[in-house]
């Protein structure tokens, strides 16, 4: 397989080097508070058929990779929800199983590679909380050093986590955006590799790799696929696992992939309505899709429109009793940015055939923000002294 850069923007191809992040004339015109411009995408050529191998289709070599399971995680197929809503084809890919408990790790353990390929030990970004945890996690098993700038409001568990992977963490008095302005400026002054979500190539073609492990499993590609979306990294990089599919013949069909935000926090679908990215202040009770300007709003923008793909929108009321609904009926337990994918189907089921196959993309484990889940359940009021008191 060979692979190089493509500019999103102006299609000029580059080879792929370390210090390429953006199309350098596309990323000129960059404005402050507007998406990132210039990003680039992986093109890859060669020949693949349904036996190939994912680590192959991806433009770092096997023995680059740190020693920790990333990916292969299950496909679950949720009997109780099926019976109940029909859908005979539903699947859940449980993404919180991966080993930081989030799908950014399918990101983290290609940026990983690529850094360990061209000699780099030092990993910096900005994260709402999941990235950090993500690549202080697998950069302690490739045995890196990361730089994490986290803003203040992340829940506890991430930034727990992202210390006891060894990270170093800077906390922010600010959001999300600042966060990643001031992990860049770093980065500038100190060197190492920005692993900043959509800045990075690497970032997106990481996690193209759920698309293709998808159609392994299913032996085609599914019909629908739904996943959340903030800054449209992951939305992206689903479409474009399913986009090398169909160039190399793998698959002929693409899915209809919809990509849920929170109606309080929807800077995509506004944009796509409008136009432009206003930057607008937002809020969810899903942190990890709280996100004001989409670094990756333009890319996701394109690939959904060249691809018939959607944007819909379900409320926080919505994504808290989707929440409780998956952990109590099938038995998973996400965190609110990954029942918003479920929250989705949920919504739009009624367009669906019910025979069509329908992956719904949890993005995260439900302990990574117990605050939140709290919200959507009856915790006991008092405690018992007596057994009597319940018999
Ligand atoms: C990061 C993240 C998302 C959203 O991904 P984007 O690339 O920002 O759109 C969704 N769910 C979880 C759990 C995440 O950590």
């Amino acid at each position: 397989m060979k692979f190089s850069y493509v500019c999103t923007e102006c299609d000029k191809v580059f080879d792929i080097r370390q210090e390429l992040m953006v199309c350098p004339d596309c990323s000129a015109r960059q404005k402050a508070d507007e998406p990132v411009r210039g990003i680039l995408e992986v093109k890859l050529e060669g020949e693949a058929d349904i036996s190939f191998d994912v680590l192959d289709l991806l433009p770092v070599d096997k023995k680059y990779f740190a020693s920790i399971p990333v990916g292969n995680t299950p496909l679950w197929k949720p009997e109780n929800i099926r019976n109940q809503t029909g859908f005979s084809n539903l699947y859940i890919k449980d993404d919180g199983l991966n080993p930081t408990f989030s799908f950014k790790d399918r990101a983290s353990f290609l940026v990983s590679a690529f850094a360990k390929m061209h000699g780099i030990n030092e990993i910096v970004l900005a994260s709402t909380g999941n990235a950090g945890s993500s690549m202080a996690g697998v950069g302690a098993a490739a045995g890196q050093d990361i730089t994490i700038f986290l803003p203040e409001t992340a829940p506890e568990a991430k930034l727990v986590q992202a210390m006891q992977y060894g990270a170093n963490v800077y906390k922010v008095a600010g959001n999300y955006d600042l966060a990643y302005d001031f992990s860049l400026e770093y980065s500038k002054v100190k060197g190492g590799m920005n692993r900043n979500t959509g800045y990075n190539p690497m970032t997106i073609e990481g996690k193209k790799t759920v698309s293709l492990e998808i159609t392994k499993e299913l032996g085609e590609a599914p019909h629908y696929v739904f996943v959340s979306a903030g800054d449209g990294c992951i939305v992206a990089g689903v479409i474009k696992g399913f986009k090398d599919l169909l160039q190399l013949g793998v698959i002929d069909n693409m899915p209809v992939v919809y990509a849920v935000q929170a109606e309080t926090s929807d800077a995509l679908y506004r944009a796509n309505e409008t136009g432009r990215f206003d930057g607008r202040p937002t809020h969810t009770i899903a942190d990890s899709i709280c996100v004001d300007i989409p670094r990756n709003g333009y890319h996701a923008l394109k690939l959904i429109n060249e691809h018939d793909c959607r944007i819909i929108r379900v409320s926080d009321d919505d994504i808290l009793r989707a929440q409780h609904e998956m952990a109590s009926k099938a038995g998973l337990f996400s965190e609110p940015a990954g029942a918003t994918a479920y929250a989705g189907f949920k919504s739009e089921m009624e367009n669906l055939s019910k025979d069509a196959k329908v992956v719904v993309i949890s993005t995260g484990n439900g302990l990574k923000d117990v605050v939140s889940a709290m919200k959507g359940i009856k915790a006991p009021e008092k405690s018992i002294k007596n057994i009597n008191e319940v018999l």
